[in-house]
């Protein structure tokens, strides 16, 4: 029998883990059974132990799970106790292990993909939803000199930057007349076709502009920041790398991310 896991979530259909994880565990030798759990938005909890009874191994968790994962673990990471957020569970015999990949996700993929250092550099982010949440201790760890937080909600943003000392919440509005070297849009606000209402001219020159939310064609964030000359990128390397660092917790081994990266453009099209 393959080992069992899933990706936790309402809605999952749309979930693109299954195909990145069977593309790791074909590359790696891994037998294991990766599926898609659509748990009732008020049925997390049982949900998650009818598939540990079942034999899994463990869960991605995704939208609207993350901070529940976070309250069910028995243990977790540092960056997830940081996050109060969990996506990714691994059950032992004694519990349940929670992490949080998110960030170390969008560090790698910003670093190591697309050559984005971060040491001195000022961070904006946009959004203060469970994907800022993730985020902001790993961007912190990765040298980033200051990091600014802003949310339609500003109240939002002020809350979660009071958790991390250094960083500061603020509305967009208040943002006019600064200049940030690198703009994360953690808002959903590509989602629905939108982007977030960010002052004009807050790239310095040789600025870059990432968006999480990721597709074909590019988001109205990133279409504004590619006219201002901003360097671009979504968010389907930091879904790869993420995904990755989920499998190294489960099975030990950190598989290539550039094959599958590339399988899933190739599929969803620039
Ligand atoms: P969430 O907890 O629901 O938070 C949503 C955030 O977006 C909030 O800050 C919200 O502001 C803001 N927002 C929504 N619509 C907006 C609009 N029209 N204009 C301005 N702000 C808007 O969601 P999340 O978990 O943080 O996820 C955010 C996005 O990141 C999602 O699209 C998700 O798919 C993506 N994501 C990608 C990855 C990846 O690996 N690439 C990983 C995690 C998340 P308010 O607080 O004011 O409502």
């Amino acid at each position: 029998m393959p080992d069992r896991y899933a990706v936790i979530g309402n809605p999952v259909a749309h979930s693109k883990s299954p195909a990145i994880h069977a593309a790791f565990a074909r590359q790696t030798g891994q037998d294991m059974d990766y599926g898609r759990l659509e748990a009732p938005v008020d049925g997390f909890e049982s949900a998650v132990a009818a598939f540990r009874r079942e034999g899994g191994r463990g869960l991605n968790v995704t939208l609207p799970f993350k901070e529940q994962a976070f309250r069910l673990a028995s243990g977790v990471s540092a960056r997830a106790r940081a996050a109060e957020a969990v996506n990714t569970l691994k059950f032992t015999a004694t519990g349940i292990e929670g992490d949080n990949t998110d960030g170390v996700g969008l560090v790698r993929d910003l670093c190591d993909n697309l050559g984005v250092g971060l040491r001195g550099r000022r961070l904006l982010i946009a959004g203060a939803g469970g994907a800022a949440q993730g985020v902001l201790l790993p961007l912190r760890e990765a040298g980033a000199v200051a990091i600014v937080v802003a949310n339609r909600t500003a109240a939002r943003a002020e809350a979660l930057a009071a958790r991390f000392p250094g960083v500061r919440g603020c509305g967009y509005a208040d943002l006019a007349g600064e200049r940030f070297d690198l703009v994360v849009n953690a808002t959903s606000a590509g989602l629905a076709g939108e982007a977030p209402p960010l002052p004009a001219g807050l790239l310095a020159a040789g600025g870059v502009a990432y968006d999480m939310v990721y597709g074909k064609g590019q988001t109205p964030f990133l279409q504004l920041a590619a006219q201002a000359g901003a360097k671009t990128a979504d968010g389907l390397g930091m879904l790869v790398e993420q995904a990755a660092e989920a499998f190294r917790i489960w099975h030990g081994v950190l598989p290539e991310t550039a094959p599958v990266y590339r399988q899933l453009r190739d599929e969803i099209g620039k």
